[in-house]
Order: C-alpha cells, then sequence, then structure tokens
C-alpha cells in the first residue's frame, strides 16, 4: 500500500556516489522516450548522471561514433536508442553494430515475461533469450562478386560460440533456470550452425543439472507461437536472436513493453529489446515509454541500485497493469506522457527514504 507522505521537490540520493552513464538517444523516438527516463530517475531519486551522445545519422565522418565508445568505456555502461543507418551502401556499417563490436557485447539477453492484465496474443510467459551479439549474418562482410550475384559470410567462431554458451548455462544455474534449448539451423547450415550447436551440446555436458535440449530455428517459431510455455532459456545465433526475440515481443504485447541487455566482460549496454526506430511515430507523444524505461530499470539493477529499481518497477506495473494506462500500441488512448505521469505520481506517494 503506497504511503502518503510525499518527497518534495527530489529525493536526495543516498547510496554513495553519483554514478555517470552514457546516453546516447538515438533517432525517431529514441530522445523523447530518454527524457522519460531522466524525468523518472529524477523523482525516484536514482544516483545517476547522464553523459548525452548525440549521433548523427548523415555524418559520414565517424568521430561522433567514436566519441560515443570512448564515453561508454569511461563510464562502463550506457542506455541508447536506436540509431538510424542512413546510408545503403556497403561500405557504411551500421552504427549499433559497430558499437557493439568495438565493446565486445557478446551476449544479448532478453527477459520475456508476460504483465498480469495487458492485452496479449499468449498470457503469462516467462522465458528468456540469449543470443550471439556480435558475429553471424551481422559479420557485414557483403560483396557483389559478379554482376548480379551478392555473397555474404556469416561468420561463427568457436571462442564466441563458447562464451556465449558458458554465459547461458552459468545465467541458467545463478537464476534457477531448468533448462536450455539451443536454436539452429544445422541440417543445412551444417559448419556455421553445426559448430554453434556442437560448442553449446560440449558446455551442456558441465552442466548435469539443468536440460537441455535444442530445436531447429523453423519449428522454434511455430512452437512459440503455439506452445511457447515449453520454453525456459533459448540460446541462439545473431539473426534468429533479432527475428525470435521480435517474435516473443509481439506474443506479449509489442515493441513498446521489452528491454534488452547487452553484455560484454568489461562493458554492458540497455536497449529497447526490438531495437526500433520509429521514426513514423516519433514526436507525436505516442510512443510507449515503457521499454526505454525497462532499459533504465535493468540499468539501475546492473549498478547496484536495487531500490530505486524496485521503486520505478513498481510505479510501472502499477500504471500499465493495475491503472491501465496503455499508449496505442497496447490498444489504449493515453499520450506517452500520461503514463509518464502517472509512474511520477506514484513515485511522489511513497517515502523511499529510510529515515
Ligand atoms: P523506421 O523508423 O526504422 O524506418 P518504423 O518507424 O516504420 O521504421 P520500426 O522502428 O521498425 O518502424 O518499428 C516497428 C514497429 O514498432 C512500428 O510500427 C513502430 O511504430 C512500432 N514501435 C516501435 N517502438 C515503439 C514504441 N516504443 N511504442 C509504440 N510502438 C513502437
Amino acid at each position: 500500500t503506497p504511503l502518503t507522505k510525499r518527497i518534495d521537490p527530489i529525493p536526495v540520493a543516498m547510496y554513495g556516489g553519483r554514478q555517470a552513464v552514457s546516453m546516447l538517444p538515438g533517432g525517431g523516438i529514441g530522445p523523447e522516450l530518454m527524457s522519460y527516463v531522466r524525468d523518472v530517475f529524477k523523482y525516484a531519486g536514482a544516483p545517476v548522471d547522464f553523459e548525452t551522445v548525440d549521433i548523427d545519422p548523415n555524418s559520414e565522418s565517424n568521430d561522433d561514433l567514436d566519441y560515443a565508445i570512448t564515453s561508454i568505456k569511461r563510464n562502463g555502461v550506457a542506455i541508447k536508442g536506436n540509431i538510424e543507418t542512413k546510408s545503403k551502401s556497403a561500405e557504411t556499417l551500421s552504427r549499433n553494430v559497430a558499437i557493439r563490436n568495438e565493446l565486445d557485447l557478446y551476449v544479448n539477453v532478453l527477459h520475456c515475461k508476460s504483465y498480469p492484465g495487458l492485452p496479449a496474443r499468449q498470457k503469462n510467459i516467462d522465458l528468456m533469450i540469449i543470443r550471439q551479439n556480435t558475429e553471424g549474418e551481422y559479420a557485414m562482410l557483403e560483396h557483389e562478386c559478379i554482376d548480379g550475384v551478392i555473397e555474404s559470410m556469416k561468420v561463427v567462431t568457436a571462442s564466441n560460440s563458447e562464451r556465449v554458451a558458458r554465459f547461458a548455462f552459468e545465467f541458467a544455474k545463478r537464476n534457477g533456470r531448468k533448462k536450455i534449448t539451443t536454436i539452429h539451423k544445422a541440417n543445412i547450415m551444417k559448419l556455421s550452425d553445426g559448430l554453434f550447436l556442437e560448442t553449446s551440446k560440449r558446455i551442456a555436458k558441465e552442466y548435469p543439472e539443468i536440460e537441455h535440449n535444442e530445436m531447429i530455428i523453423d519449428n522454434c517459431c511455430m512452437q512459440l507461437v503455439s506452445n511457447p510455455h515449453q520454453f525456459d532459456v533459448m540460446l541462439m545465433t545473431n539473426l534468429y536472436g533479432s527475428i525470435v526475440s521480435n517474435v516473443c515481443c509481439g506474443l506479449i504485447g509489442g515493441a513498446g513493453l521489452l528491454s534488452g541487455r547487452n553484455y560484454g566482460d568489461h562493458y554492458a549496454i540497455f536497449e529497447p529489446a526490438t531495437r526500433n526506430t520509429g521514426k513514423a511515430i516519433a514526436g507525436k507523444n505516442v510512443a510507449n515509454p515503457i521499454a526505454m524505461l525497462n532499459a533504465g530499470i535493468d540499468m539501475l539493477h546492473h549498478l547496484g541500485h536495487v531500490q530505486h529499481a524496485d521503486l520505478i518497477t513498481k510505479a510501472m506495473v502499477k500504471t500499465i497493469c493495475e491503472d491501465k494506462i496503455h499508449t496505442p500500441d497496447l490498444g489504449g488512448t493515453a499520450k506517452s506522457t500520461d503514463v509518464i505521469q502517472n509512474i511520477i505520481d506514484y513515485i511522489l506517494t511513497v517515502d523511499v527514504r529510510p529515515w
């Protein structure tokens, strides 16, 4: 039950020093969603300062990109919107991919969990997607070898397959998960997906307490739609991970809800799970702010600010599950700012100070 005591005007950051984090708003709806994260963090008293880094999608130079990478290396942590790649030339690399590669963020983690009471195609889903995040079809090695013939390289390495498999099994062990399913197409891509699958089978032997099975990506897509509850943790390569993540988000409420976490050994980036730019709905006050707010909550957990994360989570869940303040993507008529105002109003009714 919320207490009625108000904190006025802004709660004081109480735990140790403040943490600087990089904020990369990206294009489309990114900047407006970031402004909501800032507002909510301010009222929740999250001891975090944002260093904003804008990347100009029209720029031919990589100066912005270099600055962003330097900033994340300095702060260790970033929250990020999607950066548009405007050029269609194969020489212009996606800045999103470049950042993940440069920081060696080799794992993407998506927790796909249903929100009770929200309109969704499937209820009571609680599964994890663990995705290789730096190679596979995202190697960005494409060329036209002769007129009208394009070759595109899918790169799978033993070392990255092992790192991501080990991450998945450690993750499952530490979080009480019971089963890992490796998703692949090793019947056709016998060498690349074959290596990924065989590596995961080898690592699975070190974790006998965790059940391991495998599934071909085609069947996996069908099973996700018809019987998603059979999945616990799903382990897969990069492009399958992108597609399966979008399927899962679609099952439980769309692009506006869930967040995704990118981890390497040294840095972490938090962002909306489906990595959309949302250009068509930018500036209209209709984008669902929850996915980016969830990215902010993930970041607070990562930094150890669990109480702030829990406070914002409570306010968010109350807003969408109980008060049912829904933007149009969830079938509602609320504006983005209505959702945020409701969250802030709730935070202001709760006394988070221990004295
Ligand atoms: P782009 O801007 O990348 O050219 P787009 O705006 O058509 O494309 P995506 O950014 O790929 O679409 O997003 C896919 C769909 O998800 C779009 O319909 C978009 O409006 C929707 N979407 C993405 N993020 C959100 C959000 N936070 N709230 C509501 N809808 C969203």
